[in-house]
């Protein structure tokens, strides 16, 4: 039978379990795994980060091909025709279409995500997560095929990281100035999307050199190994390099509180900085407000996204020519789950990948 990962408890172990296919309800797809990712969050429901029950079903980044389609779903969502095998990604969330924020077109800030139809593995169709053998998807997850000449790799973070990305820097303009705290996979592709936006600089901190040498291949204009400088000696690198002022945009994909503050001194005055990687819940940090009155900046959190987001980065990625399969150089057989996990924790590869 095929096999879906469960966190056993909080820190592991993750348990392969055995589930039987069953036929996909009408509109939905049995889907096959390809390639998954192994995305910050994963890691924050491993270390028990996150409020979840376990055993809990493991990963939301991934790309699949169609096993069986289900009932009156013969095209993606823009009209293209489905068949068995083909390449298709599809957002790992749903929207009720119904709130206050649906209708007032903020859908990705929905009131009642997953509404009527939150899964879990205990009942069919039992592959509700993206690290395991199969994928189902519900009603409301639109399929997009994938472009043939992608590679998995390239593909795989797309439902994740990627489109997560191209999301929150949607609002930057030609020859604007970013700065991206984390150069692990959501910083790495972000530094990608801002340069093809149009950014005039793209700086990128991390601590770790092997991962800024990827961001310097992905569009990185500057990049900033933070290990061992104060934070005044970091601040003065970054205004350096945004015109002595600041820049127009932070992206925190760091995931610790500690460095918003930072990310909130690198801004110029009207600049915003993007929350994205905090989704662990109950950490704090402290900030004296005046930081923000002082030049009107803005903090803007940021999660989700519009699903045709995925549509956007399928063409982003058919169109550039960054070494993508840089930021999956390892995959890890699905059996070696656990390996997977502490080598992504451990943070020395970009992003964790594992295949069937
Ligand atoms: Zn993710
Ligand atoms: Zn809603």
């Amino acid at each position: 039978m095929p096999k879906l990962a469960l966190l056993s408890a909080p820190g592991g172990p993750i348990e392969l379990a055995d589930f039987p296919l069953t036929a996909p309800a009408p509109g939905t797809a049995a889907l096959k795994l390809r390639m998954a990712g192994i995305c910050g969050s994963d890691l924050h429901i491993f270390r028990g980060e996150l409020p979840l029950p376990c055993p809990f079903a493991m990963g939301h980044e991934m790309v699949c091909e169609i096993a069986e389609l289900g009932e009156g779903l013969s095209t993606d969502a823009t009209g293209q025709p489905l068949a068995v095998g083909d390449r298709v990604v599809t957002p790992y969330f749903w929207f009720c279409g119904q709130c206050h924020a649906c209708v007032r077109g903020r859908s990705h800030a929905c009131q009642n995500l997953m509404a009527g139809e939150y899964r879990t593995h205990e009942h069919e169709p039992h592959f509700v997560a993206a690290h395991g053998e199969y994928y189902y998807t519900s009603r409301r997850q639109p399929l997009y095929k994938v472009p043939e000449g992608l590679t998995d790799e390239a593909v795989a973070p797309l439902n994740c990281a990627l489109a997560q990305v191209l999301f929150a820097l949607r609002d930057v303009r030609l020859g604007d100035t970013v700065v991206i705290q984390g150069a692990g996979g959501l910083g790495i592709n972000a530094a990608a999307v801002a340069r093809t936006a149009g950014a005039a600089a793209v700086v990128v901190i991390d601590k770790i050199n092997e991962r800024l040498d990827v961001a310097a291949d992905f569009g990185a204009t500057e990049c900033i190994d933070a290990s061992g400088m104060s934070t005044h000696e970091v601040t003065e690198r970054v205004r350096q390099h945004t015109d002595g002022i600041g820049a127009d945009w932070v992206l925190e994909v760091v995931g610790v509180p500690g460095v918003i503050p930072e990310g909130i001194g690198f801004l110029n005055n009207g600049g915003t900085l993007l929350e994205v990687g905090n989704v662990g819940i109950g950490r704090t940090f402290q900030l004296d407000p005046s930081a923000l009155v002082y030049g009107n900046k803005s903090v803007r959190g940021v999660m989700f996204y519009d699903p045709v987001t995925l549509a956007i980065g399928l063409s982003f990625l058919q169109h550039t020519d960054f070494p993508f399969e840089r930021l999956m150089p390892k995959p890890f057989r699905l059996a070696e789950v656990n390996d997977a996990f502490a080598s992504a924790d451990a943070g020395l590869v970009p992003r964790g990948a594992l295949v069937p």
